[in-house]
């Protein structure tokens, strides 16, 4: 069965590529010679996950999911969440982002924050399945570590002492957000009878 990830990131490819059982030919989005800017223009996580694969199944007529990610900060109703990635403006720049977020926290107490990645995927025009993670952490007072991406160097898990930045990609992967969406995925896909 083919599969398509609507998403450019070779890093997440390759990280789903080694997961999933063979019967799956998973394929990205060059591929399919879908070359465009896929739109994001939802105000919620499900939103977007749901706008991007609904792109690529009306047009391709493929078997497709998408992705989307945010940081919730609860003191700050949520934010950066669905803007996660332009938070601090166009450029996308995770220092700037993560600037912004250590001045809105100075004098805020509470620093509970979590990141949620939802999947959207869609094998017929029958049905859309979401799958969700969650790993819930705190918003560190400075930046610590310099593995990973995003705000990782200011994002704390709960029951760990190190930031997702001072993590090892295997380390963060098995509690992460986007692992654990992504298993749920997995193991949805690899019981199907394809
Ligand atoms: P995306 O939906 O995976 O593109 O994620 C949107 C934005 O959320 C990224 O540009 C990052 O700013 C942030 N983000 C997503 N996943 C992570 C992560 O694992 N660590 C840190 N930041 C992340």
């Amino acid at each position: 069965m083919k599969l398509v990830f609507a998403t450019n990131n070779q890093h997440k490819m390759n990280e789903l590529k080694r997961m999933l059982d063979e019967k799956i030919e998973l394929v990205g989005l060059k591929e399919i010679g879908c070359v465009e800017e896929i739109p994001e223009n939802q105000d919620t996580l499900e939103g977007n996950a749901s706008e991007k694969s609904h792109y690529i199944f009306d047009r391709y007529q493929e078997a497709c999911f998408a992705d989307d990610t945010g940081l919730e900060i609860e003191a700050l109703d949520n934010e950066p969440g669905v803007y996660s990635a332009r938070y601090a403006g166009e450029e996308k720049d995770a220092e700037s982002n993560m600037k912004k977020v250590l001045l809105k926290m100075a004098k805020i107490k509470n620093r509970k924050a979590r990141f949620r990645t939802v999947i959207s995927l869609i094998l017929d025009d029958q049905q859309e399945i979401l799958f969700e993670g969650v790993v819930e952490g705190k918003i560190l007072e400075e930046k610590h570590g310099d593995e990973g991406f995003g705000y990782d160097p200011i994002f704390q898990p709960d029951g760990y002492e190190e930031s997702f930045a001072e993590m090892s990609m295997e380390e963060k992967n098995k509690i992460s957000h986007r692992g654990r969406a992504v298993r749920k995925l997995v193991e949805y896909l690899n019981q199907l009878n394809v």
